[in-house]
């Protein structure tokens, strides 16, 4: 479970602290996504960055499961953010001259050397978005969509608890942004993660359980 209490977030600018989110609470069941609406400068990846605690809050709590996240050490925040937390980018962040399956298995050489069962998995992942004859494509060779469901594999590989994505079909057509879309939520309740997906698509936001609003700062019911 994942819960939110009274988040803020400030950035410090030369003038007076810029003030993004103020005070957003939320709480997301195993197996229950998220869509956040918002206009852009809303905060909408600010928010998304502390819940896969790769920002502080100003103030407030985060938890998912029984860890607080910003009372970790350093180390075992890396820990956190590698193994809890699966992140699909809006421009996918892919590593330009690895293939898609190599890109697919960049997040468990932190354990060492790729095994064979890890390279199954990440075969069995690719081929579950529809790109088993991608393999050895690198990102300059995959289409936009193929770009994002190769994140989408990348993002899963560790099996996180929480799968947050940023806008995962904003620079796509809207055929391909629906299928997208609908495959990130049969993904997620296959993995019964949670997930948090912000969107400017209706469409996709109407897959989810819940759809917010932010808006001057706060989460809305929308
Ligand atoms: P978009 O839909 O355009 O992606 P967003 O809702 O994701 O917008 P954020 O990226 O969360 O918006 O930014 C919220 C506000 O915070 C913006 O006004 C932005 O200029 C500001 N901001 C974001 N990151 C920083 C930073 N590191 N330092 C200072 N200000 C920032
Ligand atoms: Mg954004």
């Amino acid at each position: 479970m994942l819960t939110v209490d009274n988040v803020t977030k400030e950035y410090p600018t030369p003038a007076e602290p810029l003030s993004v989110l103020r005070g957003v609470s939320l709480s997301l069941d195993r197996g229950e996504s998220l869509a956040i609406v918002g206009p852009s400068g809303s905060g909408k990846s600010t928010l998304l960055a502390i819940l896969g605690a790769l920002d502080r809050p100003t103030s407030g709590q985060v938890q998912l499961g029984t860890v607080d996240p910003f009372a970790l050490n350093d180390m075992n925040l890396a820990e956190f953010r590698r193994d809890r937390v699966g992140f699909v980018f809006q421009d996918h962040h892919l590593l330009p001259q690895l293939s898609a399956l190599e890109n697919v298995l960049v997040p468990l050489l932190a354990d060492g050397k790729p095994t064979s069962a890890d390279i199954e998995r990440a075969e069995m992942l690719l081929g579950r978005v529809g790109l088993a004859e991608r393999l050895t494509h690198r990102p300059a060779e995959l289409s936009g969509g193929e770009r994002q469901r190769a994140a989408i594999a990348r993002a899963l590989v560790r099996s996180p608890v929480l799968l947050l994505a940023d806008e995962p079909t904003g620079n796509l057509d809207s055929a391909t942004a629906d299928s997208i879309g609908r495959l990130l939520v049969e993904l997620q309740v296959e993995h019964q993660s949670l997930l948090v997906v912000v969107t400017h698509s209706e469409a996709l936001a109407e897959t989810m359980q819940q759809q917010k609003r932010i808006e001057d700062g706060k989460l809305l019911e929308n």
